[in-house]
């Protein structure tokens, strides 16, 4: 018999297989009785040696493929294994009544929410791994193995040392929690793996093993899937497999249409599982790392020092590529905790606080070193707010504007001519142009005439200003409105990791000049709609 689950899509796709399960609710009032509390410690004990074991050979790993920024992170779960008041708290959660895995699990949730609540930066960004340390050694306590393998995750959240080893293992993530934003679905999307938050705690009792269907397009998880339901999601597994085999067979070809345009094809990442997902796919260098998406639990501003140990693993793979580092981009959905109540966003933020932007150029730049390195201003409004930020960027260093807004579009002429290139938000712009609610609408039209007008005026502008114009929203790499964007001009597309091979080939199965009269002839009529709207 089926059963599905309703959650919310956090990573379009389909996925069927095993489920490994990451966490498992407690065992709920089972009171272990005193002359077992002994035992139950040494079991506690030797959970938290294995997973030390198993986290330090995953740090190893990321070391060895010169991961070391990662490797660090990772190894703060090492020394949580061993540090003595952790274990003592687990042997007091335990002498208390508590089974293994909810001890492990109880002084690993009070270590972390006290790590988030302190005042040093660093430390809060390591909540997770402390919780990522308790569920793993919690799942070996309870005789599971804590560690990612082939497979859909089901897990409460998804800490980094979780995501590091995503990529090669998960088929789909199932999540009980939330977390659009959250690390993990961030990595998902990037990489195309399927994925479905919300899911209640009910997604936890799924067995080891069972059989499970995740579709990330309906927002379902489905346990016992019908013999129907799991033929078609095993098609479209397929579907997807053979796309991706054909997009890295093709990756050296160039991004050139039929009639000779050649345009740049760049990924959108912010983590090393993206970029190397993005380069096996043929990206030539980055369009957009959003740096925000790094910092989201800060209660802080970071500190140089942290800002450059979590880029530079990214940025220490572009050696000699192109690098388009996006300033932090906080505010609406991307606001940590220390920015709560502040209504500004973007640019506009980092104006406000001098010091912080100098801080956060300098950071980017010395972790950019060896690239070539463009900085991104995001949510720019005017050319004064360009001018502005020079001031804090090296001469020599590109400085390029998103234009992302209505009023950003409106004056794309001026801000381009103090612009070293554009990037054109789609995903913002539409969503501000006609008024709807980004994380809730299930559409971006960004067809619409209102949208394309604004977009065919920016592009023209960077062209009058001899400047190239980059596509980094969803538009680049959505199928409608890909040959438009290649019709009005874009230089550059930027497009998620996962979609870097069927956008190159995409490219090259288009002719520039047909696409030219097709969007101009779209910008006719959408002139002509915007006077019928007057
Ligand atoms: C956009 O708005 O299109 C964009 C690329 O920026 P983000 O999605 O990060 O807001
Ligand atoms: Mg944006």
């Amino acid at each position: 018999m089926e059963r599905a689950l309703e959650g919310v899509s956090a990573s379009p796709g389909v996925a069927i297989g095993p489920a490994t399960i990451l966490d498992r609710g407690g065992t709920a009032g089972a009171v272990v009785p005193p002359r077992r509390r002994r035992e139950e410690i040494s079991r506690a004990r030797s959970a938290l040696n294995a997973v030390a074991g198993e986290l330090d050979a995953i740090a190893s790993r990321l070391r060895r493929e010169g991961r070391g920024g990662e490797a660090d992170i990772v190894d703060t779960g090492v020394l949580m294994a061993g540090d003595p008041g952790f274990v003592e708290r687990v042997e007091a959660l335990v002498m208390s009544g508590l089974a293994a895995p909810d001890a492990l699990r109880g002084a690993a949730r009070e270590t972390a929410n006290a790590l988030a609540a302190l005042d040093d930066p660093t430390l809060a960004l390591r909540a997770d791994d402390v919780r990522s340390l308790g569920r793993r050694a919690a799942a070996r306590a309870a005789g599971r193995n804590g560690t990612a393998r082939e497979g859909i995750l089901v897990a409460d959240t998804l800490g980094p040392a979780d995501v590091a080893e995503l990529a090669g293992t998960a088929t789909g993530i199932a999540l009980a929690g939330g977390g659009v934003t959250s690390h993990a679905a961030i990595v998902a999307r990037s990489l195309g793996l399927p994925m479905v938050i919300g899911l209640g705690g009910a997604v936890l009792d799924t067995q080891d093993g069972e059989e499970v269907v995740i579709d990330g397009d309906g927002g379902l998880f489905v346990r016992g899937p019908s013999v129907g339901r799991a033929a078609s999601a095993r098609d479209a597994v397929e579907r997807t497999r053979a796309a991706r085999e054909v997009a890295i067979a093709h990756r050296a070809e160039p991004a050139v249409t039929q009639d000779g345009r050649r345009i740049r094809v760049l990924a959108n990442a912010s983590t090393v599982a993206e970029l190397e997902e993005a380069l096996e796919q043929g990206a030539e260098g980055v369009g957009l790392m959003r740096t925000e998406l790094l910092f989201l639990e800060a209660r802080h501003w970071p500190a140089f020092e942290l800002q450059v140990q979590v880029m530079r693993p990214v940025l220490a793979r572009l050696a000699g590529q192109v690098a388009t580092v996006r300033l932090f981009d906080f505010g609406a959905d991307k606001t940590p905790p220390f920015l709560q109540g502040v209504k500004k966003r973007g640019i506009e933020i980092l104006l406000d606080a001098p010091d912080v932007l100098q801080t956060h150029t300098r950071a980017v730049i010395e972790a950019g070193q060896g690239t070539q390195l463009r900085v991104l201003v995001p949510m720019v409004g005017t050319a004064a707010q360009m001018r502005a930020v020079r001031q804090f960027v090296d001469a020599g260093v590109q400085v390029g504007a998103m234009i992302e807004t209505p009023e950003a579009a409106a004056c794309a002429i001026e801000i381009a001519r103090v612009s070293d290139f554009l990037s054109i938000g789609t995903n913002d712009l539409t969503q501000l142009v006609l008024g709807l609610d980004r994380e809730q609408s299930r559409r971006a039209p960004v067809m619409d005439a209102r949208v394309l007008r604004l977009i065919a005026q920016t592009m023209r502008a960077a062209r009058q200003a001899s400047i190239p114009v980059d596509v980094c929203g969803e538009a680049a790499s959505d199928p409608a409105a890909l040959p438009v964007m290649v019709g009005f001009g874009a230089d550059e597309l930027s497009v998620a990791a996962a979609r870097v091979g069927q956008t190159r080939e995409r490219v090259r199965s288009l002719n520039y000049t047909v696409c030219e009269t097709e969007a101009a002839r779209l910008l006719g009529e959408a002139g002509h709609a915007s006077r019928e709207r007057v």
